[in-house]
């Protein structure tokens, strides 16, 4: 038997519309505020159990709310999913075709390298060569930060990232389109992007930072978990989880901050 929505599951999904994504950080602060304001019944450790509830009325409008990890920290987050579209699609009406060849592009581009990241420099280079329609120097910097403040890809320093918002919205893509090329994490077994891959030729494991991080955590002599060759990247620290964070997620429509500082360790 599913329980129907109260005002409290409503404002929660209001909210979730407005933003997106939202850290798990915001989503707990979140679940407890709406359950006040409407004198819902409030139990700190049933978060998912409400969300269950949303997901249920959901779910014949092919929508979910779907819990993924940040690439960058290894944070929990929560996407409102559409799942009629699982592709590229479903950014068609807020992008013209040569955008979404872009994007595509950059997809290509990024699931194409090691660390999961592509240089400004080497989009702008694609986007002279689209099919659809080229895109000067200016107009491909406008649409790549449209991208940004839209969540489907981080920026930091002039290198682009597949969004954590994109990797939970477009996992099945992901997981079909390039099924050749992705890497499930030797840890947490989920797709990783951006993180380290073991030296050995003949092993190749990779996993994210984060899981690098907490995986070799007090070691010393760190070896690679299934080949036990050496691990010879520099062992990236732990980044620990934001305890309280801005309730920016409440109301508006402020984006879900990212918080993390992860420091990549680049192979050369
Ligand atoms: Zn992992
Ligand atoms: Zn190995």
């Amino acid at each position: 038997m599913s329980r129907p929505m109260g005002d409290s599951h409503k404002r929660f999904l209001q909210t979730m519309m407005r933003n997106g994504i939202i850290s798990s950080v915001q989503a707990k602060a979140l679940y407890r505020h709406c359950c006040e304001t409407h004198g819902a019944h409030y139990l700190p450790d049933k978060l998912e159990e409400f969300i269950d509830v949303i997901n249920t009325t959901l779910q014949p409008m092919f929508m979910h709310i779907r819990k993924g990890s940040s690439e960058e920290d290894g944070a929990q987050h929560y996407a409102l999913v559409n799942m009629a579209e699982t592709d590229i699609t479903r950014m068609s009406s807020d992008y013209a075709d040569n955008e979404l060849e872009l994007f595509r592009k950059t997809m290509d581009m990024i699931l194409d390298t090691e660390n999961g990241i592509v240089s400004s420099t080497d989009l702008l280079n694609c986007a002279d060569r689209l099919q659809t329609k080229k895109m000067k120097k200016k107009e491909t910097e406008h649409v790549l930060n449209k991208f940004v403040q839209d969540k489907w890809l981080n920026e930091k320093q002039g290198e682009y990232t597949l969004s954590t918002r994109c990797i939970i919205e477009m996992e099945q893509y992901i997981r079909k389109v390039y099924q050749d090329l992705i890497r499930l994490c030797y840890v947490c077994h989920n797709i990783v992007l951006q993180g380290q891959i073991c030296e050995n030729p003949d092993c190749g494991i990779k996993m994210h930072y984060y899981c690098v991080a907490r995986y070799f955590k007090g070691r010393i002599d760190p070896h690679c978990p299934s080949c036990s060759i050496f691990w010879a990247h520099e062992i990236p620290e732990i980044q620990s989880e934001p305890q309280s964070q801005s309730s920016s997620a409440r109301e508006t429509a402020t984006p879900a901050p990212s918080t993390s500082t992860t420091r990549r360790s680049r192979r050369l």
